[in-house]
This record gives structure tokens, C-alpha cells and sequence, in this order.
């Protein structure tokens, strides 16, 4: 008995070659190459499968998404897509009207995507919920507006001026307006956490919908013990689809050291560890050099001091895990390139900046030195459109720079941030060649920094791949494990317009083919 599978017929893309022929046996790729090549190598008995029109690239890679917070994006309402305040709160109306009790917790507003741009306060949203404790993460997930209900839950007292602190908040009489940014959010993180419990069922559902767009490994980041836990149940069961490798919270590393792969765990590790040192453009939260082009009051927040962080980072380098430093302004990309230059080799699976947002040319030396891995989101291309009122058109040049950061030969790999921007690996992808939204906006459109398609699905393999310490996967050569996607499209450039499902049409983990989930179209 063999499980060896000759794909044939259509086109292989190896990741490093294009090829007519692929072997795979026992989970792993045995041989790719010509028609004849391949099958003098397959054994007796192996199944054919003939893909005419089709295409067979690595299975794709997200190095930094948020499981947990997609699950509950999908438990609460759905307001991403609002086209205003009033048309969120009549959705938050609607929800909390048939799931009585408990708090009431929201994501995904953007007043980026509503007429009047004006950001909210907890007035508005007190009139849908009423006493009923209610949350709304902002798209960024680095701002929520809290109602008074929350506001009181969470300790802070409306009535009296609001704390001296600018990540509070305030209305114009020095009482919390209900925003809260950054640190300010831990104050009702309970609140939050205790709507939405992350069960198996609604876990295992998000990851096949991954398996649908072609997934096969993901990095799951500032991952909560719940969700771990939640996680190794799936695992040990054996109904984890994919490989998945956790960054564990700052505050919960002492709790944990990198797992190599204890026997009961066949598809999860714990491999690293995610610190912020600063917000987002959205908000207005990414720490920056030079104040904002929109607000010039304000230069962004740093979170956290360099010097606690550097010893916290430090001890769980000790114990193996990799550290993964979210960064976005300058300033911030500055302070991590500082923090991870003695961490550089220690861990198994290397240091990371997430994000990199702003990279002016003064920052690229010391980034080549360093040479973290950096873990970016192309699609943040296509949904940032405004961000050039937020830095003037000038810095704006200076964001979201991959193929800058390829040409100083870095590892970067792509990412979604889901749920804080669409899961679709092809979107990325798309953003990365094109420069481009769908709505023709952008970022920053500089075409020298557009991407060639393969080395764009390079991101989404070889690149999401090593910044996870998967060093032997993202590339269809002998040898390496049978991840891969069958495409219905023959060429990669056809790809990018498959339409919304997308052009994965199987996706294969480890030598078998892997049922996707029903897509929504959500995140
Ligand atoms: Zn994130």
C-alpha cells in the first residue's frame, strides 16, 4: 500500500521554479520535474490525479493573525462594514435585541468608512444598549469606545473628569467621552473577555475557512491562555487542519518556554512571544518621530519603557521563546530594532518586528544589520487609503516599503492582522503587486515598491514560513512536507482576479487534502 500521489497535467509553481510534474508519499514532496522525471519515480500503485488548467503553489503561510479575535468578531455584531455611527449602532440595537444578557462586545468600526468621518462617543452608543455594559473595538483593534454601562463596570466614573492619562478619552467638559486607546483598553478587557468564550466548535470552523483560501500554517499572536488551551484541545484530538505556532501574551511568558513538539501535540507549538511598542495610523496611536500630518499636537504613543521591556523579552529568549515586536511609526520600528539587536540567534525561531509601518531611509541601515524578520500586511496597502492626511504625502512614500525591505535581502513575511483586516491571503497578494485597492486607494502607491506575483506569493511561503521558525516549508522541493494548494487558474498572474472565494480550489496538508469550511466573506 502506497499513499503517493503523481499530480499531472497542469503546472507546479515550486516556489522557486515552475515544473510539469509532482510526487508526493508519506506527507512529504519526493519529486518534481518533467512528466518522465516524476513518474520513474513514483511508486507502483500510485494514485494519478490530472489537473489540466490548473496550478499547484506552496500552501500559503499567514505569520501573524489573531484566531481568538476572529472568533469573536464572528460572536458579536457585525459592524465593520457600517457606513455610519447611526448605522452602527442601530446593528448593535438589533444584535443586543436577540442575545439578552451580558455585555454587549463589538469590532471592526472605522469612521474611515463613514461620510462624516467623526469618531463617536459613548453618548451615541448609550442610547442602543442602555445599562447593558457595551463595547466597540475600533478596525485597528488599537481604540474601543466603551458606553457608560462599561465605563462603570470597568471602574472609571463617568461623572468625574476623566484620568490624566491621554489614552483616555475626554469630552469637552473633562469627562470620559468613552474612548479608550491603547493601555486604556485593558480597563474593560474583562468585560470584553467575559462575552465571548473561545470554544472548540467555533475555533475549529474559523481554521477551515482558512484551509478554504489556501492556508496551511498560521502564526496566532498575543495568544490568551484560553485560546491556547482551546487550541491543544483541537490538537489532541487531531482535528487541528493546519500547523499553528502561538506568541504568547508579554504578561503570560514567564508561564510559558518554546515547545519543540511535546508527543501529544502533533500541529501546535508555542513558539514566541508578542510585545507592543506602540499603536496604529488609524487612531493616531503609532508612536512617530514628527508629529501627525492630521493632528500635529500629537506624535503617537509608546507603550511600555525600553528598559522593562529589554528584560522581559530577554527572560523569554532565556527560555526559547522568539520575540515578535509590534511596531508601526518610526520611533517605534527604532526602539525595536534596539530591543532585538542582543536577541539575534537566540531563539529557535527568529526575532520579528510585526508591522514595520513607517521605515524612513536614516532607519534602513540599522534594519539591514539587525536583520530581524519583518512580518508585514500587504492588504494594509489596499485598506490604509487615507493614510497620506494622516503622515503627508511625503512620509506616507515611506510606508509598508517591501520591496525596499526585500532589495536589503530581509526575511519578510506576509500577514493578514485578521480580523483587523480581511484573512484572504489573495487580497494581499494582490496589494503587494498592485499597490492598489480594489477602489483604486492607497497607502502609499509607489510602484517602486510593487512586488513581481511570484515574489508576493513569496511572502505568503518562504517568507510567513521562516519568520515562524518553519524553515523547511513554503517550497515544493524534495524532501519538504506535502503543504500545497491546487489553484483553478493556470497562471499565478490569473490569480489575483479570481473573485472574492479566490483561486484555491484544494488545499493539501502534510500529503492530504483538507475539507474547507463554508465561506462568509468575513474577515
Ligand atoms: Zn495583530
Amino acid at each position: 500500500m502506497t499513499d503517493a500521489v503523481v499530480f499531472r497535467g497542469g503546472r507546479v509553481f515550486t516556489g522557486r521554479r515552475y515544473a510539469d510534474a509532482l510526487l508526493i508519499e508519506a506527507g512529504r514532496v519526493v519529486a518534481v520535474g518533467t512528466d518522465a522525471e516524476v513518474a520513474r519515480q513514483a511508486p507502483t500503485g500510485a494514485e494519478r490525479r490530472e489537473i489540466p488548467g490548473r496550478l499547484i503553489v506552496p500552501g500559503l503561510v499567514d505569520a501573524h493573525l489573531h484566531l481568538a479575535e476572529i472568533v469573536r468578531q464572528r460572536h458579536g455584531p457585525a459592524i465593520a462594514d457600517a457606513g455610519s455611527f447611526r448605522d452602527v449602532a442601530g446593528r448593535v440595537a438589533a444584535w443586543a435585541a436577540v442575545h439578552p444578557g451580558g455585555p454587549v462586545v463589538g469590532r471592526g468600526w472605522d469612521p474611515e468608512r463613514w461620510s462624516d468621518r467623526r469618531w463617536p462617543d459613548r453618548r451615541a452608543l448609550d442610547a442602543s444598549t442602555g445599562d447593558r455594559p457595551t463595547i466597540l473595538y475600533h478596525a485597528s483593534g488599537h481604540a474601543a469606545l466603551a458606553n457608560t454601562a462599561a465605563l462603570r463596570e470597568a471602574g472609571i466614573d463617568p461623572d468625574r473628569p476623566a484620568p490624566d492619562d491621554p489614552a483616555f478619552g475626554r469630552a469637552a467638559d473633562g469627562r470620559p467621552d468613552g474612548l479608550l486607546f491603547e493601555d486604556a483598553m485593558r480597563a474593560v478587557g474583562p468585560v470584553a473577555e467575559a462575552a465571548g468564550a473561545i470554544d472548540g466548535p467555533s475555533l475549529a470552523r474559523v481554521l477551515s475557512e482558512l484551509v478554504g483560501r489556501g492556508i496551511t500554517a498560521v502564526g496566532t499572536m498575543a495568544t490568551s491562555a484560553a485560546e491556547l488551551a482551546a487550541l491543544a484541545e483541537l490538537d489532541a484530538d487531531g482535528r487541528l487542519p493546519i500547523e499553528v505556532r502561538a506568541y504568547v501574551r508579554l504578561g503570560d511568558a514567564p508561564r510559558h518556554r518554546v515547545s519543540e513538539g511535546a508527543p501529544a501535540s502533533r500541529r501546535l507549538r508555542v513558539t514566541g512571544v508578542k510585545a507592543f511598542l506602540d499603536g496604529a495610523f488609524g487612531p493616531r496611536t503609532a508612536w512617530l518621530g514628527a508629529p501627525y500630518a492630521d493632528a500635529p499636537s500629537t506624535s503617537g504613543l509608546a507603550i511600555g519603557s525600553e528598559e522593562e521591556l529589554g528584560t522581559v523579552l530577554g527572560a523569554a529568549a532565556e527560555r526559547g521563546l522568539a520575540p515578535a515586536v509590534h511596531a508601526i511609526g518610526d520611533r517605534a520600528v527604532d526602539r525595536a530594532l534596539r530591543l532585538l539587536a542582543p536577541l539575534v540567534g537566540r531563539t529557535p525561531a527568529p526575532v520579528r518586528i510585526e508591522h514595520v509601518g513607517l521605515t524612513p531611509p536614516e532607519l534602513l541601515p540599522a534594519l539591514a544589520r539587525v536583520r530581524p524578520a519583518l512580518v508585514v500586511q500587504p492588504g494594509f496597502v489596499a485598506s490604509d487609503g487615507w493614510l497620506s492626511e494622516r503622515l503627508g504625502r511625503e512620509r506616507s512614500g515611506e510606508a509598508y516599503r517591501f520591496r525596499t525591505f526585500r532589495s536589503l535581502g530581509l526575511v519578510v513575511a506576509g500577514s493578514s492582522d485578521a480580523p483587523f483586516d480581511p484573512v484572504d491571503p489573495w487580497r494581499g497578494i494582490r496589494a503587494a503587486v498592485r499597490r492598489r485597492g480594489e477602489d483604486g486607494r492607497s497607502a502609499n502607491p509607489d510602484p517602486a515598491e510593487s512586488l513581481p506575483v511570484e515574489e508576493a506569493l513569496g511572502l505568503y511561503t518562504t517568507g510567513a514560513a521562516e519568520a515562524l521558525g518553519m524553515a523547511d516549508r513554503g517550497r515544493l522541493e524534495p524532501g519538504a512536507p506535502a503543504d500545497l494548494v491546487v489553484l483553478s487558474v493556470a497562471r499565478l498572474g490569473s490569480a489575483l482576479d479570481a473573485g472574492p472565494d479566490g483561486p484555491s480550489a484544494e488545499t493539501w496538508v502534510a500529503g492530504r487534502p483538507v475539507d474547507a469550511g463554508v465561506r462568509t466573506g468575513g474577515p
